[in-house]
């Protein structure tokens, strides 16, 4: 089993500043973590190349893309709403982010790896097509679905987003697209204010009310994922990886550990197995609690090699 890491400096050099929680210290914890439990020499490390036009206009609006890049500042930071904004290295980090989940599909779809995990900030599942928001820029996950639909002519991807806020981006992105199933968990009432109100055949909801634990989420996710995906058939499993709904990050009011983490990833790699030979790309979202995230990603990086 070999899972592909697939990261890149710039995304250490995105910073939003000060107090700012979405911070280059997770990488840093996640790195730290990977060290600390010899996860380190249970990966394969990859530098992500950057995105290309192309590949962004798949899912994103040409004239958005422009936009983002004429607004990146050359010095200090531009917001672009009350906590996302861009410093001189954003676009960099945001092109390399996106690019890590194409090099990912491609490293998975030609068998040069099992799985993947793609560390990689910006986060990406609240981006629209044609709006940057909730410290997201270009929606990475959906980029990488695209490429494995059009480059891959895949028929069937499931998109599964376990980040405490809904991946509304994501969701807009595929409404209409029976291609791609979404399945997303999430604390509801809480930002995005979104979710529970999305029409789409192919879109699993799973509000959580806040105080939700680990018994009834996974009770959740058994009764509501499982079966659909099964039935579904995915050729290919994508992953919005956010771990903000353990109980020690703030973000969120959820209190999930963990080993929730672990369980959720060992569920759907048996999915996978099921389906896609075992083919599987986890994209990291939020988790903003360093310590939790840290632990967090070693679970669901364990869970993978099980
Ligand atoms: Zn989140």
């Amino acid at each position: 089993m070999t899972i592909a890491y697939i990261t890149h400096s710039a995304c250490r050099l995105h910073d939003m500043g000060g107090e700012h929680p979405e911070s280059p210290a997770r990488l840093a914890a996640i790195e730290d973590q990977l060290l600390v439990t010899g996860l380190e020499f249970a990966i394969r490390r990859y530098d992500a190349p950057p995105v290309t036009r192309e590949q962004l206009h798949r899912v994103h609006d040409p004239g958005y893309v422009e936009r983002l890049f004429a607004l990146a500042p050359a010095t200090g930071l531009h917001w672009l709403d009350a906590d996302t904004a861009m410093n001189p290295h954003t676009l960099d980090a945001a092109v390399h982010a996106a690019g890590a989940v194409v090099y990912a599909v491609d490293l998975v779809m030609g068998n040069e790896a099992d799985c993947a995990f793609c560390a990689v900030r910006p986060p990406g599942h609240h981006a629209g097509r044609a709006e940057a928001m909730g410290f997201c820029f270009f929606n990475n996950i959906a980029v990488g679905a695209a490429h494995a639909l059009s480059r891959h002519g895949l028929r069937r991807i499931a998109i599964v987003d376990f980040d405490v806020h809904h991946g509304n981006g994501t969701g807009d992105i595929f409404r209409d697209d029976g291609r791609v199933l979404f399945c997303s968990s999430f604390q509801h009432p809480c930002y995005p204010f979104s979710g529970t109100d999305v029409p789409g055949a192919h879109q699993v909801k799973t509000p959580l009310a806040a105080g939700t634990g680990s018994r009834t989420f996974r009770d959740r996710i058994s009764g509501e994922w499982l079966e659909t995906l099964d039935a579904f058939r995915p050729e290919l499993i994508l992953v919005s990886a956010g771990f903000d709904g353990h109980w020690q990050d703030e973000v969120a009011e959820l209190n999930l550990t963990e080993h929730d983490y672990g369980w959720v990833t060992r569920e759907l790699g048996a999915l996978a197995r099921r389906h896609t030979g075992g083919r599987i790309i986890s994209v990291l979202e939020g988790g903003y609690a360093l310590p939790a995230l840290a632990r967090s990603v070693a679970a669901h990086l364990n869970a993978l090699l099980d």
